[in-house]
């Protein structure tokens, strides 16, 4: 599967067997997304926060 990156514009490779909040990056641009499956198995990506340990505060 492919989706596309929102900032730079190229195709991002999805793995066929992705799971929900899997975590693909960008190869080009570095940013990180978030896999969401929509109803009826598509895919979209939603940008994704490097996890911090920042817990409470
Ligand atoms: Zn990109």
């Amino acid at each position: 599967m492919e989706a596309r990156c929102s900032y730079c514009d190229c195709i991002i490779q999805v793995p066929s067997d992705a799971v929900e909040g899997e975590l693909v990056k960008c190869m080009d641009c570095g940013t990180l997304y978030e896999v969401r499956i929509c109803n009826g198995g598509s895919v979209t990506l939603t940008e994704a926060e490097e996890v911090e340990e920042d817990w409470g505060e």
